[in-house]
């Protein structure tokens, strides 16, 4: 069903990652070092460390502890090519440092019409304050982004597969009319992270994860985190400390946590949607599956070439229908929360509009569509839950 299983190296690699002796002094998972202040021996000492790189060295609590950096470093070691990661206290935190790090005034940035919405806030909002223009392009836009690409296009975000609606990017023709006229490449890699899609190996110089959703996979801790190539890490990490950026040692130990089990949940994540994503497709009342694994996925070419699996989020279009009979399909569902984000234990179906978002691309959809987060239920139990609700759609359709 996969197109490959997870691979037998990236369970070993997320549970011994970031684990160095001297951060976790022989327990298991590094422990929650709180600090604020750090005391030095003498006034010697202190004058010392204020003029060495602080990097892994305790210095203020503001730049870290060995909670965060054993969380950073087994992020660095999870993205093959990348030299340093740094983490925030959210996904959307990560994403303004990220863009921060690389554009200035008089600079032109161009983000894809599928982006996630605050991500599109972001740049209609506080980037266009600072002077920063934004051009959206279309996601699936793939070597054509060269067209667009302008003197003072300063960077390129990109986002596969698209927030709601999953069109996959293709990424290395981008990347290449991106490096082509020395422009830099963001991408929010949160659906895939780096064990289904490799983004500094494919080329990207920054690479975003809402670790929100997988890393921390318990739905408790809001955290991100930026992945850098070579050449983009030192400015990254100048530009978060400028910005005063501090991820809590509580939630990275949490984060650290969570990302023990992380291939083992996406390996499950992965069979249980696609087994659902698969049974949705024969439905009458499913127009279409919007699953980057299904042919019937915008970019599913892409899907197949680049990424090594795929996770447990999805949308769906249903045949017709109103507002109403979507809600009367969620409303009913019993083990379906309703609800914002995604990437916990739990299943999650949100009702969602992506053409209220779109500036540049139209959608023509048969229907109303759902989003669906899948959880660690059982599958079974989950397609009945889905098959009363489709009863409760065309009842009320
Ligand atoms: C949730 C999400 C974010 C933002 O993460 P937060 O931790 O909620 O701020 C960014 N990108 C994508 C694709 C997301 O789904």
């Amino acid at each position: 069903m996969s197109k490959t299983d997870v691979q037998k190296g990236d369970f070993t690699r997320v549970v011994s990652a970031g684990r160095r002796k001297e951060w976790t002094q022989g327990i298991v998972n590094t422990p929650v070092w709180r600090a604020s202040t750090i005391l030095y021996d003498s006034v010697a000492d202190l004058r010392a460390a204020g003029g060495r790189d602080t990097h892994h060295r305790l210095f203020y609590g503001r730049k870290g502890t060995p909670t965060q950096w054993s969380l950073a470093d087994a992020l660095t070691e999870l993205e093959p090519g990348a030299e340093g990661t740094f983490l925030y206290p959210s996904g959307v935190a990560a994403i303004a440092a990220a863009l921060l790090s690389v554009l200035s005034p008089g600079d032109e940035l161009l983000l894809p019409d599928s982006a996630y919405d605050p991500t599109r806030s972001m740049a209609t909002g506080l980037l266009k304050r600072m002077g920063i223009a934004t051009r959206f392009y279309d996601p699936l836009i793939g070597a054509g982004i060269a067209d667009l690409i302008a003197d003072k296009t300063r960077a390129i975000i990109m986002e596969s597969p698209g927030s709601l609606t999953f069109e996959v990017q293709d990424v290395p023709a981008i990347v290449a009319a991106a490096k082509a006229r020395g422009v830099v490449t963001l991408l929010d890699n949160t659906w895939a992270t780096p064990l289904f899609f490799t983004a500094i190996a494919h080329g990207v110089d920054l690479t975003i994860l809402a670790c929100t959703k997988y890393v921390v996979g318990h739905s408790d801790v809001m955290l991100g985190s930026v992945s850098a190539a070579p050449g983009h890490f030192a400015r990254l990490r100048d530009t978060s400390f400028q910005l005063g950026q501090v991820a809590s040692p509580d939630d990275c130990w949490l984060g650290s946590r969570g990302l023990r089990t992380m291939a083992i949940r996406l390996k499950q994540h992965e069979a249980s949607a696609l087994q659902i994503a698969q049974w949705l497709a024969e439905q009458p009342e499913v127009a279409s599956v919007l699953h980057p694994a299904l042919p019937s996925c915008p970019g599913h070419a892409q899907f197949v070439r680049d990424f090594k699996g795929s996770s447990g989020l999805f949308s769906f279009v249903l045949n017709g229908g109103d507002e109403a009979a979507r809600a009367a399909l969620i409303d009913g569902l019993d083990h379906f929360g309703i609800g914002y984000s995604w990437g916990g234990f739990e299943s999650l179906a949100l009702p969602v509009d992506p053409q209220r978002y779109r500036t540049v691309t139209r959608r023509e959809d048969a229907g109303p569509l759902v989003r669906l987060q899948i959880g660690l239920e059982d599958p079974a139990d989950l397609i009945a839950d889905l098959a009363a609700g489709l009863e409760r759609f065309s009842a009320a359709r």
